[in-house]
């Protein structure tokens, strides 16, 4: 009998988990993608929209078309219950029986997180990022001191560095810089922290790059509330602005809590090593949908960066390990988030770092950082490349 296997998700993690199962079993499976976005979108080039550098156009594609030429049938719906037991999904465009079940939905937003970040600036969605073009736009008719920040409990930390200094960068090209105060707000415990305990020498890197920018960095801090011209520390400081961008924290989705035992406080699946969910040998999870505990405490609570290189690999390993489960195989491929390889190229305007690690997270054998102008290129260069690539469904390439 043909497996069925069901994504939910179809960005990074569920595009790389359906595409790579389909090419690996061909007729022997029927690949069906449920995915609540019709469009993929690169999320890595949203800090370049409300500076106009980009529009929706140049960083999304829609998915039906890519997955029909791969023999996936594309769903444009959302997932509403998973229900384990019975192998089964609800969703808005009906129910769904499956074999195999990769969640790989990802993250939403948590603006509870501070009183006012509901009406704050963000960019970590594409409708955000179009909502912070018009703030930006607004700030330049009306200039003054500007405050960046990442609250309590988020992890996106490399958009909001890449988002600050890209701002430091076009102050510069609006003939502000210098005449405007630009500040860095923060829950890591030190600028270059990352929500990953840093990388060797990006401490002294991050602070040479915020005083050649006159940036002012305020590591360790939470933020009490966002009032519409002011960041209210929770120290009682208060930051005015004119144009403000804060990274909220992120949740996994919320549908995925009404099965019991299958999520975490976060709403993230909790998984194995083989990205097996923990209690269902039958239901993976990938990308930014599986759990990854926090193995350190800071003074203010932070999250884990949960990258696109990552949320392939993760994909890659479920996708394995389902090819073998079809073929009466045991599932062998595993290895943890943390001792999954970083690969990140962070944006400063017309500069940049490249990060390389051999591990996500601590212990790491091998880490530098790179910093130079050729950034800037090399990211222009992911971009085009990784849309080409995802647009094509050549998700076996690098
Ligand atoms: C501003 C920003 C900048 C970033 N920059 C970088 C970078 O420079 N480099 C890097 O490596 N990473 C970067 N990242 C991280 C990267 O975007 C993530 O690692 C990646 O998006 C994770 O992919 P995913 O497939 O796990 O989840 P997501 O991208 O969150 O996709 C989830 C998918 O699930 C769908 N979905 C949600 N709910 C449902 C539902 N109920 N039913 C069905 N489908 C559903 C969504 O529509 C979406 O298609 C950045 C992220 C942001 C926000």
């Amino acid at each position: 009998m043909t497996a069925r296997v069901l994504v939910l998700g179809g960005s990074f993690a569920g595009m790389t988990a359906a595409l790579s199962i389909k090419s690996d079993l061909g007729d022997e499976v029927d690949v069906t993608v449920v995915s609540a976005s019709d469009r993929f979108v690169f999320n890595p080039s949203l800090i370049w929209l409300p500076f106009g550098r980009r529009g929706r156009t140049d960083i999304t594609f829609p998915l039906e078309p890519t997955f029909t030429k791969q023999g996936v049938r594309f769903v444009h719906g959302e997932a509403s219950y998973v229900d384990p037991d019975h192998h089964r999904v609800e969703t808005t465009e009906g129910t769904f029986d499956y074999d195999y079940l990769v969640i790989a939905t990802g993250y939403r937003n948590d603006l509870d997180v501070v009183p006012g970040m509901r009406d704050t600036p963000t960019i970590t969605t594409l409708h955000d990022a179009e909502r912070t073009y018009d703030a930006w736009r607004r700030f330049l008719d009306e200039p003054g001191d500007v405050v960046i920040g990442a609250t309590q409990r988020a992890s996106c930390f490399g958009a909001a560095y890449e988002f600050l200094f890209n701002t430091s960068y076009q102050l510069r090209r609006a003939g502000l810089h210098g005449k405007v105060k630009l500040t860095y707000v923060t829950s890591e415990p030190f600028a270059g922290h990352f929500g990953i305990d840093g990388m060797p020498g990006a401490k002294p890197l991050m602070r040479m790059f915020a005083k050649k920018e006159g940036i002012t960095v305020e590591p360790n801090q939470s933020i009490q509330e966002i009032k519409p011209d002011t960041v209210v520390l929770s120290d009682g400081r208060e930051l005015p602005y004119k144009f403000a961008m804060i990274v909220p924290p992120f949740r996994g989705q919320d549908f995925l809590a009404k099965t019991p035992d299958l999520v975490d406080a976060g709403n993230y699946v909790k998984v194995r090593p083989t990205y097996q969910s923990e209690k269902w040998d039958d239901v993976y999870a990938v990308g930014i949908a599986a759990a990854v505990p926090v193995p350190w405490t800071t003074q203010v609570a932070t999250g884990i960066p949960k990258t696109g290189f990552p949320s392939e690999q993760q994909a890659h390993i479920a996708a394995e390990n389902i090819v073998a489960q079809v073929r009466g195989e045991e599932p062998t491929s595993a290895k943890e988030f943390g001792k999954i390889p970083a690969l990140c190229v962070m944006d400063a305007g017309n500069n940049g770092v490249a990060m390389v690690a051999d591990h996500m997270l601590p212990p790491r054998k091998a880490a530098v950082m790179v910093p130079g102008p050729q950034n800037h290129a090399f990211k222009i260069g992911f971009e085009k490349y990784s849309l080409a690539k995802m647009k094509a469904g050549k998700v076996k390439l690098p």
